[in-house]
């Protein structure tokens, strides 16, 4: 597995980003490419290229992503809203490196494209 993605580079430090919440398992930072009003991406400090990637060792790990993306959902003031994991390039994910999407502060339509 390597760190070789725009968002292994954002951890790095090499690339700015906007960020919202971080600790010692991941960092969240707005979207640059904003879809709603909150937009913000949940990584793993682990470069785990997609869900597809994941194993059991790493439930805690995706675990603490969606609680991060709960805590940072508060933080926004958000009552309501979506956390997205896009797998695969089928499926939309266009950088492989795992991310959780918080979508919020719009009303969200069902279902997605
Ligand atoms: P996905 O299509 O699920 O792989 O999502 C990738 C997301 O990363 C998209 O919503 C992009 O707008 C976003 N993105 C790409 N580059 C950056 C960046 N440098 N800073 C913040 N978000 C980015």
């Amino acid at each position: 597995m390597t760190n070789d993605t725009i968002f292994g580079r954002i951890l790095s430090g090499a690339i700015p980003c906007d960020e919202v919440y971080s600790d010692d398992k991941c960092l969240a930072f707005r979207d640059i490419e904003p879809q709603a009003p909150v937009h913000v991406l949940v990584i793993p400090r682990k470069p785990l290229p997609s869900l597809k990637e994941a194993l059991p060792e790493d439930a805690e790990l995706l675990g603490h992503l969606i609680l991060v993306a709960n805590l940072v959902a508060k933080q926004e003031g958000l009552e309501d809203w979506r956390t997205v994991i896009n797998c695969g390039e089928g499926a939309g994910q266009t950088v492989f490196h795992l991310h959780v999407h918080l979508i919020g502060g719009r009303p969200l339509t069902w279902p997605p494209g």
